[in-house]
């Protein structure tokens, strides 16, 4: 790579917002010659989310499927310039993203603009509260490494108060009671791993805890992994039992105070009845929400207005009413499940669009240059050769030109839901094969192994899984 300073006035500038799954996938495969590629993230690294829960409990260590940008950005042909900041403000007029320096250690700017050609916006989505009293500033949520983190201290911490010398013993229940609200796959995964905590761990380290601890799911809807054949939804929904894990469908989440949430449920004779439910640990795992600098630039994008998801894209991720701005991932409304799986694809999908449009660009430059040779060619003779070179480009751009629109390919949905056990939906050419059991989760554990972003990540995977086996889960609180 070059390390010129100054963009290269004959290329475009192309920004991209964000470092997680859409992202990076196009960073990846983008063929960074073409354009001044500039990134723009609040977070320096890839974080492989599939994994993210595994870390709450200590299974996983974070920083194990985390992946420094710079470390696959040096390995691209052309630099590519990457600022760790956040996007506050896409102006869609003016072409310029306005970003902030909100990390703790700020030089005399830490506000600035960078002006684009090209944008992408995947700068994913925020945690959904549904505006609950309460949720932020009470519970924890389970998105980024430092949620993780937070969690991981939080459990340690009911447990060491919980055997507090003299705490009463509703006291103890109240701390050792882990509830998690939402039973999407974040929420299920999250509680079968804690459930795992405490069956591999610490029941051993503190037997004091023995016949308090307790995890709640707490699910608005009849059942639990929505998204998953029914058999699978009755597989978990069982396995939770088994595991102890109790499932509370049909209960919707109306206010969280400090030590209790508020849910209500219909009891027997059909009255609405609002429960308090202490707990110590509270996990929200309610989906997803778009960011406030989403927000913000789908009301200045008249054909938006009528989106409350996201950016409505079209079959090409252009953002619908703007030009040269596209989006990927959970930002991007395009009738696919936010997942990582969606958003990967999309990445590479305009990977190879760019790469194509800059082929398309190259090949038109050639033949105007070839356009106007032939018209000052000397005689009839030059003029046949270059027709016949015009008829060859002519003939390349066409087949470059054939790039047909984002389709989805979907492998299959894989969710852990505990004591070695994971479900999974498969897409096979045949059909679909609907497993859960200890099998489907060594095939969980080797399909998220080769997903892992790099090989020292499947490395620090491997050896994290070895050491959680052999010496037990860390309970020592950071
Ligand atoms: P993200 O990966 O969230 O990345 C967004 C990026 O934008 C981040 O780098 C963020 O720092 C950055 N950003 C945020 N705000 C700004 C801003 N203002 N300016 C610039 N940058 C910004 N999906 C699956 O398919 N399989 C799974 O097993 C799976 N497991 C999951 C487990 C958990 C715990 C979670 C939370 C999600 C899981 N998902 C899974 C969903 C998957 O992680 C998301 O769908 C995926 O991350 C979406 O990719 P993205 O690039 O849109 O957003
Ligand atoms: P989700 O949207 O899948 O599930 C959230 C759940 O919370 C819903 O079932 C909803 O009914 C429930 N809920 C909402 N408000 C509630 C309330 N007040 N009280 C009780 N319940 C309430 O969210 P998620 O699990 O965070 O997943 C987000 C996305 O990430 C999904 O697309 C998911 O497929 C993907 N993901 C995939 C995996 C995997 O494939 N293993 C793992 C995690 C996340």
């Amino acid at each position: 790579p070059t390390d010129q300073e100054d963009p290269d006035p004959r290329k475009k500038t192309l920004v991209v917002l964000g470092t997680g799954w859409g992202s990076v996938s196009l960073l990846k495969k983008l063929d960074t010659e073409n354009y001044n590629v500039i990134v723009v993230s609040p977070r320096n690294y890839f974080l492989f989310t599939p994994l993210l829960p595994s870390c709450t409990t200590g299974t996983i260590e974070h920083r194990s499927i985390m992946e420094p940008v710079r470390n696959f950005l040096r390995h691209k042909k052309a630099t590519v310039k990457f600022y760790e900041a956040e996007a506050t403000k896409i102006d869609y007029e003016k072409k310029i993203v306005y970003i902030s320096d909100d990390s703790e250690v700020k030089g005399t700017v830490s506000r600035t603009e960078v002006p684009f050609d090209m944008l992408v916006v995947g700068v994913g989505a925020e945690n959904a509260t549904f505006g609950i009293p309460g949720v932020r500033e009470n519970a924890s949520f389970l998105k980024e490494v430092g949620d993780a983190q937070q969690i991981r201290k939080r459990i340690m911490d009911c447990c060491e108060t919980a055997i507090f010398k003299d705490q009463s013993p509703e006291e103890k229940r109240r701390l050792l009671h882990m509830v998690v609200v939402g039973g999407g796959p974040t929420g299920v995964e999250f509680a079968g791993e804690l459930q795992d905590f405490f069956e591999n761990d610490l029941r051993k380290w503190m037997p004091e805890l023995q016949n308090n601890f307790h995890v709640t799911l707490v699910e608005a809807l009849p059942n639990v992994l929505p998204m998953f054949s029914k058999n699978l939804i009755d597989y978990t929904e069982q396995t939770f039992k088994e595991e102890t894990i109790e499932i509370r469908t049909k209960t919707m989440v109306k206010n969280v105070a400090e030590t209790y949430i508020e849910a209500e449920y219909t009891d027997a004779s059909g009255k609405k009845v609002l429960e308090k439910i202490p707990y110590g640990l509270l996990v929200w795992a309610t989906g997803n929400a778009v960011r406030p600098v989403v927000k913000d630039l789908m009301n200045q994008i008249p054909a938006q207005k009528d989106s409350r998801r996201g950016l409505l894209v079209n079959e090409y991720l252009v953002v619908k009413g703007s030009e040269d701005i596209w989006a990927v991932g959970d930002c991007a409304i395009a009738n696919y499940a936010p997942t990582a799986q969606v958003a990967s694809q999309e990445g590479a999908f305009l990977a190879r669009l760019f790469n194509q449009m800059a082929k398309t660009e190259e090949i038109e430059g050639e033949l105007s240059l070839l356009s106007d040779e032939q018209a000052k060619a000397p005689n009839q003779e030059a003029r046949d050769g270059i027709f016949g070179q015009i008829k060859d480009l002519q003939k390349r751009l066409r087949r470059v030109k054939q790039m047909g629109p984002f389709e989805y390919s979907h492998q299959g949905s894989l969710a852990y839901i505990g004591s070695e056990k994971a479900v999974a939906d498969i897409s096979w050419l045949t059909g679909n094969l609907a497993t859960g059991g200890q099998l489907t989760y060594l095939f969980w554990r080797s399909a998220y192994l080769s997903m892992c972003f790099s090989t020292r990540n499947r490395v620090l995977v491997i050896t994290d899984w070895i050491k959680a086996k052999m010496f037990g889960r860390d309970v020592s609180r950071e």
